[in-house]
């Protein structure tokens, strides 16, 4: 892979996974034995169970690795390769991506229970509801993004809904400054307590209603929602810069992937790019 330009300060095996040669990858992928779902159902289903974010943010670093290494499953980067290499068939092309992609370790998002799904291509239960986005939408959202008119440089970008943190993760290693909301109280602590071990220096973790953007951070290169409104939100068109782009989810039971790109003060360009499915995005903190 290349066009690998940033790294984790942190390795994967520094992380809390066993080194790469005392790893089963095959074991790891017959583990694997959840089938893509929607993310609506995947949190409906998991609804109820809830994250002990508390206890995980007190605990320090070196426990939290720890705690992952003995309760998650041997995960060795050739199992996120193989990932990778299954977003790259199912047609992302941009290299900085996928090379992204492959440098962050999205077990480590997750709780140890489903980790040795991690690499699968799905949406899985992050807790209150919610779920941690397709490893291929994620990457495709962010392609989508960094086809600007500045040949993918984003000094400043914004996410709407953090969830556990992943995909702040990967839009870390592609952009300058990654700014993300959480409307969910729990779940922007446990992104805070995701993101921490790794010593990601460029992610600032906001708590509040995304719907109305961070004028204070406004304008931004590229915007991604991680959740599916009716529309996108005014507010958001308004904080882009001139040539900045917007990647969002739009609709309800069917929803659109649309690409929304500001091309003058008044002026904004719509594209509907392919059928996609997020949870909703909801007014409001909770
Ligand atoms: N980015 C995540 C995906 C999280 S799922 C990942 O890396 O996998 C979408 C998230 O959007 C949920 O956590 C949900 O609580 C949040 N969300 C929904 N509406 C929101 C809003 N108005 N402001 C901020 N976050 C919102």
């Amino acid at each position: 892979m290349t066009g690998k330009d940033k790294r984790f300060p942190l390795s994967l095996a520094s992380l809390g996974t066993r080194s790469p040669r005392a790893i089963d990858d095959r074991n790891a992928v017959r583990r694997s034995v959840a089938t893509p779902q929607t993310a609506t159902r995947n949190a409906a289903s998991h609804g109820e169970r809830e994250i002990p974010v508390t206890a995980r943010e007190r605990a320090p670093a070196q426990t939290i690795s720890n705690d992952r290494e003995r309760d998650a499953p041997m995960i060795s980067p050739a199992v996120r390769r193989a990932m990778v290499e299954r977003v790259a068939r199912q047609g992302v092309q941009d290299q900085k991506v996928l090379a992204a992609l492959d440098a962050v370790p999205r077990h480590l998002f997750m709780e140890p229970g489903l980790a040795s799904q991690a690499y699968i291509d799905a949406s899985l239960p992050i807790g209150y509801h919610q779920t941690i986005s397709q490893p291929y939408i994620v990457a495709r959202m962010i392609e989508v993004m960094r086809a600007n008119r500045h040949g993918g440089v984003m000094k400043r970008v914004l996410e709407i809904g953090t969830g556990c943190g992943y995909q702040a993760a990967v839009l870390a290693q592609v952009s300058g400054d990654v700014y993300s909301i959480e409307r969910i109280k729990p779940l922007h602590e446990l992104a805070r307590a995701n993101l921490r071990p790794m010593r990601v220096a460029n992610i600032r973790l906001h708590y509040g209603d995304g719907m109305l953007g961070l004028p204070q951070a406004a304008p931004f290169d590229g915007i991604i929602l991680a959740a599916a409104g009716m529309e996108v939100p005014p507010a958001l068109l308004e904080q882009l810069t001139i040539g900045g782009r917007l990647v969002a989810p739009v609709g309800g039971r069917h929803q659109m992937l649309q690409l929304i790109e500001r091309v003058g003060s008044t002026e904004w360009m719509t594209t509907t790019l392919e059928d996609c499915h997020f949870v909703p995005l909801r007014a409001g903190t909770i």
